[in-house]
This record gives C-alpha cells, sequence and structure tokens, in this order.
C-alpha cells in the first residue's frame, strides 16, 4: 500500500508529502471528509513514511522493517483508537495518550490515529484537548473526521486540516472496472450509487449488489411477493440485517429517482441498464406518485434508523408503493 492507493486526493497528498520533505510535521492533523474517500489508507501511509528508515521521493520504502510492520499493521509506534459502541471511550484515549509521552519502542516518532473523531465525546474530547495542547516531541495524532463539525472546534482548531474530496463518478467507475473487474454496466451503477465513495463502491461491488438490484426492485414492486422477498434478496453473507435493509430502500429510491428523471428531459439514469423499463414504467405514475414514493421510502429509511419496527415499517411501506 503506497499513496499511489489513495486515488483522487492529489492536493492532500501532496500537502502531506510537502510537510515530510520539509521535515515540518504537525502534532496534530485533522482529515476531514466523507468516509471511505482514501483518509485511512493515507493516514497508515503517512505514519508509515514518517518511520521508514529509507524512504525515497517521499515515498516509504515498502521494504524496510519498520514499512513491512507497517503493512502488517503491528508497528508498536502506530495505535489507532476507534469508537466502541456509539462513543470514542475516555479511557482509550487516556491510554493512548499516555503511551503517546512514552519513549518510542523502535522510532523516535510516535503516531496516534483517531479513525472517528466525530465519535468523540465531550469527556474523551476533554482528555484528548490536554495532550493537543502540550505534545509531546515527536508525536503526531491524525483525526479522521466526516465532517469539521462533527469536531469540537477546541479539537480541530489545533489540528492541521488536510481535505479529502469526493471522488469524481468516472475515477470510481474506472478503478471498479481495472481492478475490480466489474463490468461497464455494474461499473457505472455502482458509481453513482456510491455517492462519491470508493470504500462504499467497493462494498456494494463485493457485495454482488448490482447483479441482485434487479430482483430487489421487482419483487419490492410487486404485489404478489411476500415481504421476505424483499429482505431475504439483501445480502446473504452480511448479517446486519438493518444494514441490508437500509441497502433494500437505497436501491429502490434509485429506482423511483430514474422514474421521475423520465418524466423530465434528463436521461442520466442509475438504473441505466433498465433504460426501457423506467421510460414505460414511468408513463403509469404522475410525477406527484413517484414523489409521494419517494418520499415514503426516504421516511421508511428514517423509522428504521430511529429502530422502528422493521417488518411494520416495511409493512407500511409496500402498501405505498403498491396503492394507485
Ligand atoms: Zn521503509
Amino acid at each position: 500500500m503506497s499513496f499511489k492507493d489513495v486515488v483522487g486526493q492529489e492536493s492532500a497528498i501532496a500537502f502531506l508529502k510537502a510537510a515530510f520533505s520539509c521535515g515540518r510535521i504537525a502534532h496534530a492533523y485533522i482529515f476531514v471528509g466523507p468516509q471511505g474517500v482514501g483518509k485511512s489508507k493515507a493516514a497508515l501511509n503517512f505514519a508509515k513514511l514518517l518511520f521508514c528508515e529509507s524512504p525515497s521521493a517521499n515515498e516509504p520504502c515498502e521494504n524496510c522493517a519498520s514499512c513491512l510492520k507497517s503493512n502488517g499493521s503491528n508497528h508498536p509506534d502506530i495505535q489507532e483508537v476507534s469508537p466502541e459502541g456509539q462513543f470514542i471511550k475516555i479511557d482509550a484515549i487516556r491510554e493512548a495518550c499516555r503511551k503517546l509521552s512514552l519513549r518510542g519502542f523502535e522510532s523516535s516518532f510516535k503516531v496516534l490515529i483517531i479513525t472517528q473523531a466525530g465519535a468523540l465525546n465531550e469527556e474523551s474530547s476533554n482528555a484528548l484537548l490536554k495532550t493537543l495542547e502540550e505534545p509531546t516531541a515527536n508525536t503526531v495524532i491524525i483525526l479522521m473526521a466526516d465532517t469539521l463539525k462533527s469536531v469540537l472546534p477546541t479539537i480541530a482548531s489545533r489540528c492541521q486540516r488536510v481535505v479529502f474530496s469526493i471522488l469524481k463518478q468516472d475515477v470510481i467507475e474506472s478503478i471498479l472496472i481495472k481492478q475490480w473487474g466489474a463490468s461497464r454496466d455494474a461499473a457505472a451503477y455502482l458509481s453513482m450509487m456510491s455517492e462519491g465513495s470508493l470504500g462504499a463502491a467497493l462494498r456494494f461491488h463485493e457485495d454482488g449488489l448490482f447483479s441482485r438490484k434487479n430482483d430487489l426492485i421487482k419483487n419490492a414492486l410487486d404485489e404478489r411477493c411476500g415481504l421476505d422477498g424483499l429482505l431475504d434478496l439483501s445480502s446473504k453473507e452480511r448479517q446486519d440485517r438493518q444494514e441490508n435493509i437500509q441497502e433494500a430502500l437505497f436501491v429502490l429510491s434509485s429506482w423511483f429517482r430514474d422514474l421521475l428523471l423520465a418524466k423530465t428531459e434528463s436521461r442520466s439514469f442509475i438504473n441505466i441498464d433498465k433504460k426501457d423499463d423506467i421510460m414505460r414504467l414511468a408513463r403509469s405514475f404522475s410525477f406527484i406518485e413517484i414523489e409521494e414514493r419517494l418520499t415514503r421510502i426516504a421516511d421508511a429509511a428514517q423509522d428504521l434508523k430511529r429502530n422502528a419496527n422493521a417488518r411494520i415499517a416495511l409493512t407500511r411501506l409496500r402498501v405505498d408503493l403498491w396503492k394507485q
């Protein structure tokens, strides 16, 4: 894994490389950008570069003992803290900061990566703040956050900001085809569904979403097909039922979004492989009827997020989808 694997984030990577090449490494960085755009890869690679015994052209060498340990996720001077449940616990931050203040095991640097800084609550933020205010020499803290707003301003203001942007659709499409062997149709669909997140696109691809989605839509709209048909068509591998249902709702909403587009001049459909069906079906709904269905799907997704009973929420949704 090198910086080259962080696709479409040239400006963020150039910034990190420049800091390394001038020897001006900040005590703390905050990597800001949506999930799945390469923040984790960039953080690990930056840490790897700091520890590398013979870096060249601001890239880690990939061969020294440090690089091999970093690649195997067992470098003793790289710590990673993630949320346990909803929040990052204060004890986890205290322990990580204590380790940060000790001498490095194998290197002069020590790195702490906090993967979802938005999950720092007030207590754990305050514990981290002490270390940010009085950093130990040769320590680097990298926070990752979806948005800057999700982190307390007192924390964010002490970190150098590195912005990771949403990936362009054609970039994701090309990676899916070239590196992951996706078909053109699948790549086009998954890149649009991913909303700029390569991580999401790859998850959908590995999950076979493209090959399942047409059955999923067909069953959801077929009055004869029971509710279980909709649920059972979701991923067999992933156990998380809530996630499966949300995914099914996402697929359905992309379908109705296409029907809405068919009512306008635009033909930039997500379900481009079903263009003829979309054009035909759009004629049997009015603009308002499609809008209503989109609202119902969004409501159901929202209800499920609030832990509503899935069966009741989906039964209600199906009644709304079928009604004339
Ligand atoms: Zn190396």
